[in-house]
């Protein structure tokens, strides 16, 4: 007999950070999550996780368990992994927004049929590459704290440094990338998050003098307001350095984005 959901549960976590994590819009010192368990009748159980950042996903701690503990919750117990898809859908469609405990939802049903398919979770999904880069976040501070924190990733072994610019004047921003490239030397790939700090004629100013002085930026997120979609395009028009989409996603495809942010 397939194994169906028999019981799904969800408590609060809370990890002190080894040091604070600083962007233009907070400062988090304790790594704050939901972990969902979802119980199978065959005793396996899947787990999944969800960040409350209020001032990103607008979802809190209590939305996501009454999202997962009342409204979506009841109506998968009973349901079979066989149907993994219909319960995607359910997960997806019973709510709009609300895309942390969807996503730890989403999670948990992926980790239970890696573990129905005894098979890692990237293989299920279709296991291209056995590898990936991922970068690490300079958090703000002076420069000399930014160059510092910069120096003791390198010397961990990261190679891609993101760099959190939006949180004062674009000549400031500049001035920090202009240091922090100075120090790390040409090799270290940086990138840029504005977290949606700057007015778009700001962001396009401190981009076109970061490619005036070779600061060789890989990559701006976010440079301006999530919902600021002519923003985007205004800077994206005006610059050469390619811009990311990071909150814009929520207006996009809000509704269904099965993605956890975390650590945006
Ligand atoms: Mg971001």
């Amino acid at each position: 007999m397939e194994p169906t959901i028999e019981r799904i549960v969800s408590r609060d976590v809370a990890i002190p950070l080894k040091e604070p994590f600083k962007t233009a819009l907070r400062t988090v010192t304790t790594a704050e999550t939901v972990l969902v368990a979802i119980y199978l009748s065959n005793g396996e159980v899947g787990y999944g996780e969800a960040a409350p950042t209020p001032v990103i996903t607008g979802d809190s701690k209590a939305s996501i368990h009454y999202i997962i503990d009342d409204l979506i919750g009841p109506k998968l117990i009973g349901m079979s992994l066989s149907n993994s898809e219909a319960i995607k859908q359910l997960i997806d469609t019973a709510a709009v927004h609300n895309s942390s405990p969807k996503a730890a939802l989403n999670i948990a049903i992926n980790d239970l049929l890696a573990k129905q398919y005894q098979a890692p979770l990237s293989e299920v999904l279709g296991g291209f590459r056995q590898q990936v880069v991922t970068d690490y976040t300079v958090s703000v501070g002076t420069s000399t704290e930014m160059i510092s924190h910069a120096k003791r990733l390198i010397s961990q072994s990261f190679h891609t440094l993101k760099v959190k610019v939006g949180s004062d004047s674009e000549q400031h921003d500049l001035q920090k990338v202009r240091e922090l490239r100075e120090a790390v030397g040409p090799e270290i790939k940086i990138r840029l998050d504005a977290n949606q700090g700057w007015h778009p004629k700001q962001a396009v100013t401190a981009i076109q003098a970061m490619e005036a002085e070779k600061l060789a930026v890989e990559l701006v997120e976010q440079p301006v307001a999530a919902s600021d979609f002519e923003g985007m395009a205004y800077v994206t028009q005006r610059v050469n350095t390619p811009i990311l989409a990071d909150e814009s996603i929520f207006f996009r495809c809000g509704c269904r984005s099965p993605h956890s942010y975390g650590w945006v």
